[in-house]
């Protein structure tokens, strides 16, 4: 057993639940919360302890206060693809920052060695995601701040409040700025989902001859890092003596038609593809500058998009299929 004591929040959601699983086993001893009954997580989590609670509370951190807790991976949060970050902001908001707050005066209070915090892409200005095209993102383009949506304000916010909260309490931060991660284990419908998992359950769902619908007009450009990469990532961070925000993503930079290309290709389908121009399409292009990370951490991405969308493409038609067998 590694004798550090850790705590997920958000241990039921997608990133949450592999890495909790993943920290099971390099043997930590770890205690998973969400506010989702353990019965809804896609993934069997492998913790120690496993805790419903809703973290907008204070009461709910308070039940850990005469426990020693090492280091909390905060990724617990009120979150979606693009459907729904841009039709709420003020629960999103709201609940995140209550949520942050707890995590950070957590960790002030009862001494915890170190706290993880899951910032993401969405804090970078719009006047730098115009074309395409874009140059890759790195992490001075921050500021001046102009973020796309609430959520990436709430996402900056909280940033900066990490680094307040370091300076006048001394707490010790480790901060990713993770961009559009995929994979297995994660909501594919019912409007959380995000583009890669959106795009497998419709390829999945469309028979052979068909159609699927992508949002926009296909030529807006993303990268998208496979989950186990991701999972490498925060871990090294966590260990490493780098205290600002750090980006983990893929600079491999695709259309969402090239996505949707790569899924149809996997599907072994003949299928083509529709664009509705009504539906939100986020900023115009976003890709990771890595180049700081490989330089403090050593870390790269490993796993191809081809492969990474092959296993969870695997997943979300072996979802869909137990979907439809509890549907009849
Ligand atoms: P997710 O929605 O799958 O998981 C979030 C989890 O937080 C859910 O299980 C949810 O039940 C839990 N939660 C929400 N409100 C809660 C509350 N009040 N109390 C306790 N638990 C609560 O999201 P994810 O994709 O796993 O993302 C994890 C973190 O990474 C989030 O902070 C997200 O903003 C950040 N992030 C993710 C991505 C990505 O591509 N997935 C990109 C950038 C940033």
């Amino acid at each position: 057993m590694n004798d550090l004591k850790v705590v997920v929040t958000g241990a039921c959601g997608f990133i949450g639940s592999h890495l909790t699983n993943y920290l099971k086993s390099r043997r930590y001893y770890v205690i998973a919360i969400d506010k989702k009954p353990v019965s809804e997580c896609f993934l069997k989590l492998e913790a120690d302890e496993i805790w419903q609670l809703d973290l907008r509370n204070w009461n709910s951190w308070e039940l850990f206060r005469h426990r020693k807790i090492d280091r909390i991976y905060h990724l617990a949060a009120n979150m979606g693809g693009i459907g729904y970050i841009t039709s709420i902001g003020a629960p999103i908001m709201r609940d995140n920052t209550l949520m942050n707050i707890n995590a950070l005066e957590f960790t002030r209070k009862f001494n915890v060695e170190r706290i993880f915090y899951s910032s993401s892409a969405c804090v970078y200005p719009n006047y730098k995601q115009t074309t395409p095209e874009i140059l890759p993102l790195k992490e001075s383009d921050a500021l001046p701040a102009d973020p796309n949506e609430y959520y990436g304000w709430e996402k900056l916010y909280m940033e900066k409040m990490m680094e307040a909260y370091s300076k006048d309490y001394g707490i010790n931060v480790r901060i990713a700025r993770f961009h559009n991660i995929f994979g297995p284990y994660g909501t594919y419908k019912g409007g959380k989902e995000k583009a890669p998992a959106a795009i497998c359950r419709k390829v999945a769902l469309a028979k052979n001859g068909e159609s699927i619908t992508i949002w926009g007009d296909g030529k807006q450009t993303r990268s998208f890092l496979y989950i186990d990469d991701c999972l490498r990532g925060v871990e090294m961070l966590m260990n490493s003596d780098y205290d600002k925000p750090l980006n983990i993503g893929s600079d491999h930079l695709v259309t969402i038609d090239e996505l949707a290309k790569i899924i149809i290709k996997i599907s072994g389908k003949n299928l083509t593809i529709k664009h509705d121009m009504s539906k939100p399409q986020g900023v115009r292009g976003r890709n990771a500058d890595l180049t700081l990370i490989k330089k403090v951490l050593g870390w790269k991405p490993k796993i191809s998009l081809e492969e990474g969308l092959r296993r969870t493409y695997r997943w979300i038609l072996s979802q869909l299929s137990m979907d439809s067998v509890s549907d009849t």
